[in-house]
């Protein structure tokens, strides 16, 4: 069986990457791996883990790199090489795309692919402030009616998950200040990994500002691009 394909899905808070992970994660039959999705879930169970990472999500900071990185390097080392994975907000900072790239060097499986999905700053505001999640399955819904139509369909009122029937809140993260703080965090910190994924030669850029669909079709596009090229090797 062909090797699973290993990917990063790149972007800043609100861009979709979540949306778009879990769509490729079907499609592939890949493992997704997304950190804040693991900080949520942690806390929902009031681990240790997740009480910690809370104090940092709260205030929009990133949660320390050695609660961090560790736990998400198992997960990744974890993955079976026929299966593959899709990180999602990992890494973000370049010593966290440091220290990812020397665990998948050490074990011959290298990044494939790094998709960066590109969305404005006031888009990513509008979209952020008027999001509620599934405490269930993470699932995003708009509030505004205008959005309605990007996010898989909940039941609008009863605060459902159209998905699983999980309750939807409102994340403690998307109040206007933390909203602020993280795109503040993004441009100092996060946005430098680009730069360490471009002269790798694994950057794939994306146009993220339209609907669900129509960016899932850019970014499978960029993904036939890369698993024609291994299919050859
Ligand atoms: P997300 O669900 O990706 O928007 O992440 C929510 C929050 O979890 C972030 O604002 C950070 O506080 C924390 N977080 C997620 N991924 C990381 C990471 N790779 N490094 C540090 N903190 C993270």
């Amino acid at each position: 069986m062909a090797e699973g394909l290993r990917l990063v899905l790149f972007g800043p808070p609100g861009a979709g990457k979540g949306t778009q992970t879990r769509l490729l994660s079907g499609h592939l039959k890949a493992q997704a791996i997304s950190t804040g999705d693991i900080f949520r879930s942690n806390l929902e169970q009031k681990t240790p883990l997740g009480l910690r990472a809370s104090e940092y999500m709260n205030q929009g900071i990133l949660v320390p790199d050695e609660v961090t990185i560790d736990i998400v390097l198992d997960k990744v080392m974890s993955v079976h090489s026929d299966e593959g994975f899709i990180l999602d907000g990992f890494p973000r900072n370049p010593f966290q795309a440091g220290a990812l790239e020397q665990a998948l060097v050490l074990r011959s499986r290298p990044l494939d692919l790094v998709i960066f999905i590109d969305v404005p700053e006031e888009e990513l505001v509008k979209r952020l402030g008027g999001r509620l999640v599934c405490r269930n399955c993470q699932a995003p819904y708009t509030l505004a009616a205008a959005g309605q139509t990007e996010t898989p369909a909940g039941e609008r009122g009863k605060e459902k998950c159209g998905q699983c029937g999980g309750e939807l809140y409102q994340r403690a993260d998307d109040t206007p200040i933390a909203v602020t703080k993280r795109i503040e965090v993004y441009h100092d910190q996060t946005l430098p990994v680009l730069d360490f994924y471009q002269v790798r030669g694994l950057l794939a850029k994306v146009d993220g500002a339209d609907t669900v669909q129509n960016v899932y079709n850019r970014v499978l596009k960029e993904i036939q691009r890369v698993s024609k090229t291994k299919d050859r090797e």
